[in-house]
């Protein structure tokens, strides 16, 4: 076996009503003046008001930036953390699905450091702590909550740049299912293969580790039970907690395993045509996973069984019966089956090929990935 090494370094809050732990997790920090960071969603559903009137009843302060978009930019960035530092805050706390923790984890580093958030772009270019940060999540999920990226597109040259740090971690992470009660059906769907692709790529990577294996093995089960569930009633808090679990658990299955081609190749898709992250995932995702069948050493089986509603037995189980259920789950969760019919034209194919060979998950993909099969990986995508 590889050496291996882990870290959960944070707190992390599960549970129905947790949010009302807010106020006690802002004082655990020793925060005095809260920052919020999200989106308008939620903004104009109130909930951005609520946390700030939470922590307001304790006597902290609170501001908010409530701009973030999808696939967020390095100008929200800027903006943000530009209101940041007017605010007096000394802490943040992200709300949202994957882009406003983005976002928050860029403006911990940049309002520490100073300078643009490009020039602490790929790994280990953090120099120390950032702000403390509280993440809540509101869809299952990104997994962002415990992971030690920020994703931020620059649209200067149509890239999604990575920065990589454990100080990027936010210090606590609270969970309430409730909060993904209001998501609209298609990001549940959107959201949530994200999240099975993040256990998936992780249990499949070269840098997979018993730990990750462990953590990717329970996202597996608890999303492969309630995907489906989740996306046809969101207010069912069984299926959402078994969600924002596993969502969870991936998240932290892919912070020390890393992920592969699907997202290699998800990111240039969404730079180039800002398509959502979670969709271009799910669109892909049947075509690598069918890419490195020839790869497998015994784990399709077992993600199979975790997905599939009728298990499989090991002497009539062959990998094209993966593909076939994820192009069927898929069609279940209503997401486009090409990326055609989600606007991707072929003539960026050689550019978006060149970023996607900048992906460090392009080294740990289970198969061997050159810049030709990326490029004829996206065509069969198409
Ligand atoms: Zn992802």
């Amino acid at each position: 076996m590889k050496e291996f090494s882990f870290s959960i370094p944070q707190e992390i809050i599960v549970g129905q009503g947790s949010l009302a732990k807010l106020p006690e997790a802002a004082k655990k920090l020793g925060g005095s003046h809260g920052f919020i960071i999200s989106g308008p969603r939620l903004n104009k559903m109130g909930i951005v008001k609520s946390c700030a009137d939470a922590l307001e009843g304790v006597g902290i302060p609170a501001d908010a930036f409530t701009e973030t978009e999808g696939n967020p930019s390095v100008e929200t960035v800027e903006k943000a953390t530009k209101a940041f530092q007017e605010s007096g805050a000394d802490f943040l706390i992200a709300l949202g699905g994957g882009s406003p923790m983005d976002v928050a984890k860029a403006v911990g580093v940049v309002a520490k450091y100073g300078g643009s958030i490009t020039e602490y772009e790929g790994g280990g270019k953090v120099p120390g702590d950032i702000i403390p940060l509280i993440a809540i999540p509101t869809t299952a999920g990104t997994g962002s909550e415990v992971t030690a990226f920020s994703v931020i597109t620059d649209h200067s040259r149509n890239y999604k740049l990575t920065v990589f740090s454990y100080k990027l971690i936010p210090s606590y992470a609270i969970l309430d299912p409730e909060l993904l009660t209001t998501a609209p059906a298609s990001v549940a769907a959107a959201c949530g293969i994200d999240a099975m692709v993040h256990a998936l790529e992780a249990y499949l990577s070269k840098a997979a580790s018993p730990f990750s294996d462990a953590m990717a093995e329970k996202a597996l089960e608890l999303i492969g039970k309630n995907i489906r569930r989740y996306f046809a009633d969101r207010t069912d808090l069984e299926a959402a907690e078994g969600m924002i679990t596993g969502s969870l658990f991936a998240g932290i299955a892919f912070s020390w395993a890393r992920l592969g081609d699907v997202h290699a190749m998800s990111h240039p898709v969404s730079a180039f045509f800002d398509v959502p992250h979670g969709v271009a995932n799910a669109i892909l995702l049947p075509t690598i996973v069918e890419y490195n069948a020839l790869a497998d050493n015994g784990k399709y089986l077992k993600i199979y069984n975790y997905i599939s509603r009728t298990p499989a037995f090991e002497e009539e189980f062959e990998p094209f019966m993966l593909v076939d259920l994820l192009v069927e789950l898929n069609e279940q969760l209503g997401i486009p089956a090409s990326l055609g019919e989600v606007g991707v034209t072929a003539d960026k194919f050689d550019a978006m090929a060149d970023d996607a060979m900048k992906s460090g998950n392009i080294a740990v993909n289970p198969r061997s990935t050159t810049k030709k099969d990326i490029l004829s990986l996206y065509e069969k995508a198409l």
